[in-house]
């Protein structure tokens, strides 16, 4: 299990076939356009991972998935879940067991980032990621979209 920190999705422009090395080609307007594809290469050939374009032998095996593709990607931020947990508890968020998620403003999000960060001593791996999460959280103060992690 993972926790990812990202902006909350914003406008979406279309929908692609994805494995989990990223979406393929394969492009649609619409999310019913996507399933009646998917749907129709699933009874033509009893699976969906021959359309998976990376070549790796675990795709091939597995059922394609689909992916929205927004107008303005937000960058994101995957971590552990017990690395996702400390990290929320180090900006003050609740963050019980294997449970991780929330959202918050861009601001306030932010302003608990920068608080982090200047009482932070580790120069490593947490530093690290705490710029990523600067990163995100400009990135969504400067959109007026929230942040969130789950
Ligand atoms: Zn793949």
């Amino acid at each position: 299990m993972s926790t990812t920190f990202s902006a909350v999705p914003g406008p979406v422009t279309g929908f692609a076939i994805s494995c989990v090395h990223g979406p393929t080609d394969h492009l649609f307007e619409s999310y019913p356009a996507v399933q009646e594809f998917l749907q129709a290469e699933l009874d033509a050939h009893g699976g969906t991972g021959h359309l998976a374009g990376c070549g790796n032998d675990f795709c091939a095996a597995m059922r394609m998935s689909i992916e929205a593709l927004e107008a303005d990607p937000s960058p994101r931020m995957r971590v552990s879940n017990s690395n996702g947990g400390a990290l929320a508890s180090l900006l003050g968020y609740p963050a019980d067991g294997y449970s991780v998620s929330g959202s918050d403003t861009a601001e306030v999000f932010r302003d608990r980032v920068l608080a982090a960060q200047s009482t932070n001593s580790d120069s490593g791996y947490t530093a690290d990621r705490l710029v990523e999460l600067l990163d995100i959280a400009e990135f969504c103060a400067a959109r007026g979209r929230d942040v969130q992690w789950a």
